[in-house]
């Protein structure tokens, strides 16, 4: 009999995995909210709160394989479909461990993984202000994402700003350079890693300007970024696509400073880019099915397409410039509405990296997605 699959969660993430997933043949059904960006694709849309443990049980108990596109969902709910008999990736508890970046920090301590400093407190009174100095990093343990629920503490005058809330309170790292090495590990146990890719910042807005893969690091860094996220993806000994955020330090030295258990915004070049695309390595993956190449057959590079200062229904402008460039891809998410700083789509450009500066350039003064 086909197999039947459940993604928990219906963001762009898995509208991309659905894009990839059918054309394989099984049956995929997707929880999230209505209208969720997988409702126009799924055949299968169920609406419910992927946070609520009934709605996951009466959602996933008739299918037999349970994905996630999103971290932040009741765990308990999938630890009972685990326990009973169905397949369960990533594993339930290295999800309740990886939600809470608090658990997460302990478990790299655990493994002797590499990671900034850090100590946990429950509120703000717990902390120790000498014990780093200035400046230093505080990020809530549970629901944050997209950097908010981080912030760094440059001064006294920024003491007011401190969340009362339990957070990981981190030593700040001098970062030259933010990479991500996506892991994939099928049932099988066989681990397959992709190129690095490079967080590219604008130096004067301090936002992330593009991502481009292969990252521009020494071979010897590269083999370094490989060794971590493959001993991270290890520790946690279940199938699944684990993303692993490094931060390259001002000396050159790497750190993990986080991972994300699934599909991630660091790995949809991999689309054009890649022999197998992140996406369908998770079809294969949750599906049983052997890994994929993970090799890239072209450089490329990934621009995020943000809600601009508007709110309302969205729109693209500039489609028709973006149109005459060549080797550029479009994907749009088909969310109806947008609000600044939202992920509304992206754009991935196949091409060296020198090459790729004049486009991503037109790209960002060309196309803007605004409202009426
Ligand atoms: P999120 O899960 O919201 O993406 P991150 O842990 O990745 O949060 O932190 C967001 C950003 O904050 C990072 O990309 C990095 O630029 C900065 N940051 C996080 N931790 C540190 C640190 N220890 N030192 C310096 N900068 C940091």
């Amino acid at each position: 009999v086909t197999k039947k699959i459940g993604i928990l969660g219906g963001g762009q993430l898995g509208r991309m995995f659905l894009q990839a997933a059918y054309n394989y043949p099984f049956v995929y059904h997707v929880m999230d909210k209505a209208k969720a960006p997988c409702s126009q694709l799924c055949e299968h849309f169920y609406e419910g709160d992927f946070q609520d443990y009934h709605a996951i049980m009466d959602f996933a108990m008739p299918l037999d394989i349970i994905g996630i596109e999103i971290e932040h969902v009741n765990t308990d709910a999938l630890q009972a479909l685990e326990d009973n008999g169905k397949t369960v990736i990533p594993s339930p508890k290295a999800l309740a461990i990886i939600k809470d970046k608090g658990l997460q920090k302990q478990f790299y301590s655990q493994h002797a993984i590499k990671t900034p400093e850090y100590y946990l407190v429950a509120d703000k009174g717990e902390i120790d202000i000498q014990r780093f100095g200035f400046p230093f990093v505080q990020k809530q343990r549970t629901g944050g994402y997209d950097g908010k629920g981080v912030q760094i503490i440059r001064d006294t005058s920024d003491l007011h700003r401190l969340w009362n809330i339990a957070s990981v309170i981190e030593r700040f790292t001098p970062i030259a350079k933010e990479i991500a090495v996506l892991v994939a590990l099928d049932q099988q146990g066989h681990m397959r890693t992709y190129p690095s890719v490079e967080m590219v910042f604008d130096a004067d807005l301090n936002l992330l300007d593009y991502l481009f893969s292969p990252a521009d690091i020494s071979v010897a860094q590269a083999q370094c970024a490989d060794r971590l996220a493959r001993q991270v993806a290890k520790s946690f000994a279940c199938p699944g696509l684990f993303a692993v955020e490094l931060f390259i330090d001002q000396q050159g030295e790497l750190w993990v400073n986080e991972v994300a258990p699934r599909v991630h915004n660091s790995g949809h070049h991999t689309i054009e880019a890649a022999y197998t695309s992140q996406f369908e390595q998770m079809v294969r993956i949750l599906s049983g099915l052997s890994l994929g190449k993970t090799g890239l057959h072209h450089a490329a590079a990934m621009i995020n397409l943000l809600g601009a200062e508007h709110q309302g229904v969205a729109v693209v402008k500039g489609i028709d410039e973006l149109s005459m460039l060549d080797k550029t891809y479009l994907h749009w998410y088909g969310k109806t509405t947008t609000s600044p700083g939202r992920k509304m789509g992206h754009v991935t450009l196949l091409g060296e990296r020198q090459m790729l500066a004049q486009k991503i350039a037109t790209i960002k003064s060309a196309v803007h997605v605004v409202s009426f």
